[in-house]
């Protein structure tokens, strides 16, 4: 289906051409309708889908369409969890609106507030903006809500994780009842749903790329190490230049500069990016990391939430995890807008329960890589269920999150058959570890 055919207005279809966009991706195609139409709707899809346009493109359209006469004030506001998020998400409304007129602001924390009040006080259509540093603002007199037409929580189960709900409740409350009200998650905890039902309207539900089918494009292998050997085992899958731009993923702040520090005693170039860094360092590194400057680059969950990065050639998890959604938000970095993507993860004895969580959540056995010379010398305990079917396990079902509607991921069976805990991962024109495959050579 061509972007025409959404009923989109001829500004905007010229920005997404000069995009480049061939055609609207599923989420797009599902969402747009229905939020031109001015419904509330709720999205069950994660960064990587196309979301960000699914709901910036109408709501510029509805903007535009119905513009205002004299000073310019606050019609759409999207709350976002993160700073990297909300710049991102600002960052789409300008291209999305370039031919439009219509202006947006970003606002955020770790930030000095000024140059933001300054722009506030020169008046925008749509405001981008995180929790805390809306409310700071709130507070202080500086933003003003009652004018809001459309409202996007963006990311609702990141807020909920950073212990956002209780601000974005305030600064709903703030807002005119009398409103059009998106909400996206990539997972939908009860929590969500119940948010969900105290601030939308009857709202159409769509989703996309459910948890187990996105990460079924994405070919995956897990690495059994022990923890002392992972630095060793990094820097020989680094050895491969096919690993061109990667995304790092360890549990800790420290962890993150200690990695980094050791590629760089290997000569890999690696930055950090994670909440202790300056916003000025993040968006360094991330920039560096976007033009290729830097190879790797190293980051926690948090910090890594909305990295709008294309071309991440592998995700690598340092450390698996603790929470198995993130396994997904983690490898969902890489695959991005349909084109293939790798991720390696390494697992110590101490976080095989961790695997077990992960491989029940995603209904899918990892692929085991066949043979590396860092391979962990800890028997593998008897087989899960999960292996010992050779594929899904039933997920549990307070995390999986039903939506009871078309798309349900609790109800979305496993999508590729996979071989016993053995099996070789398969390869890719991206090619893979190739010395994965060779002899061991621990101890030589
Ligand atoms: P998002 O999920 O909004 O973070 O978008 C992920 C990436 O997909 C971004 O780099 C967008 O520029 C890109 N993108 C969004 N819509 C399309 C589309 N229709 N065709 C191709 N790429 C797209």
């Amino acid at each position: 289906m061509p972007f025409a055919d959404l009923q989109l207005i001829d500004p905007l279809l010229r920005a997404v051409r000069a995009e480049g966009y061939a055609e609207p991706s599923p989420i797009q195609s599902q969402a747009i309708p229905h939020v031109l139409a001015g419904q509330d709707l709720l999205g069950c899809a994660q960064t990587g889908t196309g979301k960000t346009a699914a709901f910036a493109l109408p709501i510029l359209q509805r903007l535009a369409e119905s513009r205002l006469q004299g000073a310019r004030r606050l019609r759409a506001m999207v709350l976002a969890p993160t700073r990297e998020l909300a710049s991102q998400i600002g960052a789409s409304f300008e291209t999305y609106g370039r031919f439009t007129g219509l202006r947006q602001i970003t606002i955020y924390g770790g930030v000095n507030q000024n140059p933001q009040v300054e722009r506030l006080q020169r008046g925008a259509d749509i405001l981008v903006a995180t929790p805390g540093r809306l409310i700071d603002l709130l507070n202080q007199g500086h933003v003003r809500l009652d004018t809001l037409e459309v409202l996007v929580l963006d990311e609702a189960d990141r807020m909920l994780d950073m212990g956002f709900i209780h601000d974005v409740r305030r600064i709903i409350a703030k807002l005119p009842a009398r409103r059009q009200t998106l909400m996206f998650s990539a997972t939908m905890p009860d929590e969500i749903r119940s948010l969900a039902d105290s601030i939308l309207t009857t709202p159409v539900f769509v989703a996309v790329t459910p948890a187990a089918t996105t990460v079924d494009t994405i070919e995956q292998s897990i690495y059994f190490v022990e923890k002392g050997d992972k630095p060793a085992l990094l820097e020989h899958l680094l050895r491969d230049v096919t690993l061109d731009r990667v995304l790092v993923f360890t549990r800790t702040k420290h962890g993150a500069n200690k990695v980094v520090r050791q590629l760089e005693r290997a000569r890999v170039s690696a930055e950090a990016i994670h909440g202790n860094k300056s916003q000025s360092a993040r968006e360094r590194a991330l920039s560096n990391f976007k033009d290729g400057a830097t190879r790797v680059l190293v980051a926690t969950d948090l910090a890594a939430r909305g990295i709008d990065v294309d071309d991440i050639s592998h995700v690598i998890n340092y450390d698996l995890p603790n929470e198995p959604e993130s396994y997904v938000h983690r490898i969902g970095r890489t695959a991005r807008a349909g084109a293939p993507g790798i991720a390696y993860s390494f697992c110590t004895t101490d976080e095989r329960p961790y695997l077990v969580d992960i491989e029940r959540l995603i209904r899918l056995h990892i692929p085991r890589a066949a043979q590396h010379p860092f391979a962990s010398q800890v028997p593998l305990p008897p087989p899960t269920d999960l292996q010992a079917r050779g594929k899904s396990a039933p997920r549990p079902k307070a995390r999986a999150g039903s939506s009871g509607s078309n798309g349900s991921r609790a109800s979305q069976p496993s999508r590729r058959p996979e071989g016993p805990a053995s099996s070789p991962r398969r390869h890719t024109s991206r090619g893979g570890p190739r010395r994965a495959e060779e002899p061991k050579r621990r101890g030589a």
